[in-house]
């Protein structure tokens, strides 16, 4: 394993912070009067949430094979993506580096951090250049790069994922929102290898969860750490933890679920085959299609004629729209439309 000393890479006012810990949830009380968070006694969701979300923290323990101290919880991945720029990026000075095109909200709370955007541009396969990345590295103020794998909005998982944690001198965030329709191993499993890795997962897109608002990270336990010491301390509601633990307690609806979303992929590409204004569907790992059309906004304006609505928001990616994949239903609907043009 690399040398890597984490303190030294935190941004300097934070190294001296110490967390607000809320007493009642560092401490174990059973049946006691809590007259100490000038709660209301009256009513059912009277009470402050646990700031620490060790329930939530144990399932997910469980089901990652990690331990509950390298977990942590966010109002969403997007609430961890704003943390860990916090941690980690001085405001005026630091940068982030980050592929292009890939998930924009890495670019947003950057920006609104007064955080510098650099780039890696994806080459016509949507994969990194090597030596575009290795130049980079060569940059001192980079300090976190994004990895989106698989990448929205393009479908593919990033290649050699071990290459760039082990030549870039910083934090390397893998966001995989998306893993979980993916046959690929997650980069979990080089957790035991790299300090400087975080992997961002959310129960927002397998675990149709979206609603309520619950992203989680894994990491070394000391980064984890760090991410409480930063955070909001009530981020996440008691009616979204206890949302997440329903959901991550019923895993035979999340299976029939996803399965049924990964045969509807299979069904889409074989039905996108037929279909003679479609030029290119890219490969994915995802639940949604990156699609290349002879016309892409007639194509995005009929559908929105006939109620159906797509992603049309990627400049970087000419003549392409970004599909879901949706009901068998759903789906159909939008075969029958896009077999009329
Ligand atoms: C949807 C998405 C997220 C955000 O997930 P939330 O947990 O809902 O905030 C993060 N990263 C990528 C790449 C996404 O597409």
């Amino acid at each position: 394993m690399k040398n890597f000393n984490l303190t030294s890479k935190i941004r300097k006012n934070i190294q001296e912070l110490v967390p607000y810990e809320s007493f009642r949830d560092h401490n174990s009380f059973e049946n006691a009067v809590l007259l100490d968070a000038n709660e209301n006694p009256f009513g059912e969701n009277n009470r402050y949430p646990d700031s620490t979300h060790k329930l939530l923290r144990n399932k997910l323990s469980e089901f990652k094979n990690v331990s509950a101290e390298q977990i942590f919880i966010g109002n969403g991945s997007d609430e961890l993506l704003e943390i860990i720029i916090k941690i980690f990026c001085e405001p005026n000075k630091d940068s982030i580096l980050m592929m292009k095109p890939s998930f924009s909200m890495y670019e947003v709370y950057a920006k609104t951090n007064a955080v510098n955007v650099n780039y890696l541009f994806l080459n016509e396969d949507f994969e990194i250049n090597q030596e575009d990345f290795l130049k980079q590295t060569q940059n001192p103020s980079n300090k976190i790069l994004f990895l989106c794998s698989p990448n929205n909005p393009t479908g593919n998982s990033i290649k050699d994922i071990d290459f760039y944690i082990e030549n870039f001198n910083g934090i390397v965030v893998v966001d995989e929102a998306y893993i979980d329709f993916s046959s690929q191993n997650s980069t979990i499993n080089l957790l035991g290898k790299y300090q400087n890795l975080i992997v961002l997962q959310t129960l927002s897109k397998a675990w149709g969860l979206a609603g309520a608002r619950v992203g989680f990270g894994i990491s070394s336990g000391d980064i984890a750490k760090w991410i409480y010491t930063v955070k909001s301390p009530y981020n996440v509601s008691a009616l979204n933890q206890n949302a997440a633990l329903k959901c991550l307690n019923d895993t035979e609806i999340y299976r029939k679920n996803l399965a049924e979303i990964i045969d509807q992929r299979e069904i889409l590409k074989e039905k996108f085959k037929g279909i003679s204004i479609i030029k290119k569907v890219f490969q994915t790992d995802a639940n949604f299609f990156l699609i290349e059309f002879e016309d892409v906004e007639k194509v995005y304006q009929k559908l929105l004629n006939n109620n159906i609505l797509t992603s049309f928001r990627h400049p970087s990616i000419p003549n392409c729209i970004r599909i879901n994949i949706g009901t068998s239903a759903e789906n159909l609907k939008l075969v029958e439309i896009l077999n009329q043009m």
